[in-house]
């Protein structure tokens, strides 16, 4: 029809003219291996981002190679995302917590180009590339001083590459359909999958995630990534602060669990006013600033999520430093966002235990994102927060199928809807409640008992440092529930202590049968806690005869 608006495609470029145009003195300041803060602003950031491109078609990148990066948050990590994919091509950002084999297969899978590797990881990459014939050659994140030696095939620096290349390039007018970035899933069982974002994914993602409701971020905010940029585009937040033009900090190496005094450092001296990440990664920066008395007042408000996030952590927060959680479901498939929870008029009134029954949900969808559950039938089951079900997801930035996966996806089997694998409830207000990962649920009796429920539950107790719940085989039961603990620092706790603490708080048929102490819990590749590992550490465990049921 005559009369409408203009054809203008969601592409990545534009996220960038917009943000070079209206925010050239915007700040990127960065901890990477060469440099303790590194500080340029928005204006420079894509002066280089063009003489990147530049360098792709130099070093002989085909129009639509995949890229490779290997790298921590920085300011090349964020250069390589957008010059990677409008001029394009596609950003494969790897995880370099995955084992090698999973290295190696995904490299191979994606049939990657060019790998983009930080100095850190230059040992771990010599190991894999031997194994990836397709490589043509390996960037080394640097400058000329701080280069290795190595063995890597064709190595390159990047700040040489970059030295004496024009800042001037035509970016090409891309169809939105085209892929943008590249992610695996983490692959806990079977081999990883590939998830392609495409431009048009990755921008209406960018406005979803913005939103007041979502993470409500503008141009006064100064946004924290501690999620790292291999995991889910660091839920987005490299595209969608850029688009309103926010300052950066980024963590590089430093992300890392080991080093909470220079992040509480980043915060308070850069005036951070959003962070997100894993709860994993909240542990110790919380204990951290309870040893030390520090303060993080810039902070307004984290988004946690990733694995549910207990409420202690939240209350923590919010009562000790004046810090919102904002609590987010999402998946790689998801781009990752799907579900923020943020206040309605319905919820804001809640006080006691309703609010803080509320906190804990996983949120409401995002505009532009469908979720529902499913009985085993595929009935849809009501909104009513009581029936719990497979929650599927379908939106625009949802993966319609996984990237040249051979075999077809039980994921996909219902047209149109993606099964995430999680099951949940979901109330009358729209908000969900993830009671498990389909896999994790403790099926006891006939019954499914919420195995994150139970550690939500656990972390309340000041004596427990991390919590994890698992299914333990039981004759009678089919299933009974294990707490696995690891002891906050100078605490005595006993089994039968703990499994006190759950009286009142559950049905007494949910209370775990037996606890277990250990000094650390397995973590998956992106932070979280891997059942799987913990399944098999407990393969031969028996529970304890005594236990009440
Ligand atoms: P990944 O694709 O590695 O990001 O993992 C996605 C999975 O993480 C989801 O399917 C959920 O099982 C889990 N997850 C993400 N956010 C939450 C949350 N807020 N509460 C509970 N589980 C979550």
């Amino acid at each position: 029809m005559e009369g409408l608006m203009m054809e203008f495609p969601l592409l990545v470029k534009t996220i960038m003219s917009h943000a070079e145009r209206n925010h050239p003195q915007q700040e990127i300041v960065s901890v990477t291996a060469d440099n303790p803060l590194h500080r340029y602003t928005f204006e420079e950031c894509f002066s280089r981002v063009r003489k990147l491109a530049n360098v792709f078609d130099k070093i002989g990148a085909g129009g639509d190679a995949r890229i490779a990066t290997l790298a921590w948050n920085d300011y090349r990590h964020m250069e390589l995302y957008f010059s990677v994919s409008c001029s394009g091509r596609v950003c494969h950002t790897i995880n370099p917590r995955l084992y090698t084999e999973q290295l190696i297969y995904i490299i191979n899978h994606a049939v990657d180009e060019f790998i983009f590797t930080d100095i850190m990881f230059v040992e771990l990459l010599e190991e894999i590339v031997v194994h990836c014939p397709q490589i043509k050659g390996c960037v080394i994140m640097s400058d000329a001083k701080h280069m290795p030696e190595t063995t890597l095939p064709n190595p390159m620096c990047y700040e040489t590459l970059l030295q004496d290349e024009s800042d001037e390039h035509e970016w090409p007018e891309l169809d939105e359909n085209t892929a943008a970035v590249l992610c695996y899933t983490s692959g806990t069982t079977g081999k990883p999958k590939g998830v392609l974002y495409s431009h048009r994914s990755t921008v209406l993602h960018t406005y979803g995630q913005a939103l007041p409701d979502t993470m409500g971020i503008s141009a006064l905010d100064c946004v924290f990534p501690i999620v790292p940029m291999f995991h889910v585009g660091a839920w987005g937040f490299p595209f969608a602060g850029t688009m309103v033009g926010t300052k950066f900090v980024m963590p590089g190496p430093s992300a890392t669990l080991s080093e909470p005094k220079l992040l509480v450092d980043l915060i308070n001296n850069e005036g951070v006013t959003i962070s997100a990440g894993v709860p994993t990664v909240w542990l110790p920066i919380l204990k951290y600033t309870e040893e030390t008395g520090r303060h993080l007042k810039p902070l307004r408000k984290v988004a946690i999520g990733g694995s549910a996030c207990p409420l202690s952590m939240m209350e923590e927060f919010r009562d000790l430093y004046g810090v919102q959680v904002v609590h987010a479901w999402g998946m790689t498939e998801t781009n990752p966002l799907g579900a923020v929870n943020n206040h309605k008029p319905a919820t804001v009134i809640l006080r006691g235990e309703e609010l803080d029954r509320h906190m804990q949900s996983a949120g409401r969808a995002i505009p532009g994102v469908q979720l529902k559950i499913v009985d085993d039938d595929g009935e849809e089951l009501p909104w009513d927060g009581v029936a719990y079900g497979a929650l599927k997801v379908r939106g625009p930035w949802v993966c319609a199928t996984y990237f040249k996966l051979e075999e077809a996806s039980d994921a996909h089997s219902e047209k149109g809807w993606f099964d995430t694998g999680d099951v949940a409830t979901i109330d009358s207000e729209g908000f969900i409640r993830i009671t498990d990962r389909t896999k994790d649920v403790i099926k006891s009796g006939g019954e499914w008992i919420s195995s994150i429920e139970l550690e939500n539950i656990a972390m309340g107790n000041k004596a427990v440092a991390e919590a994890a719940v698992i299914g333990i085989h039981d004759p009678r039961w089919q299933e009974r529930p294990l707490l696995v603990v690891v002891k906050s620092d100078g605490t005595e706790v006993e089994a039968r202590e703990l499994i006190h603490y759950f009286e009142g708080k559950v049905a007494k048929w949910w209370i775990p049968d037996d606890v277990v102490f250990v000094d650390e819990i397995p973590h998956t590749a992106t932070g979280k806690i891997s059942k799987l590992a913990l399944r098999s550490m407990f393969a031969d465990y028996t529970l304890p005869e005594s236990a009440e049921r």
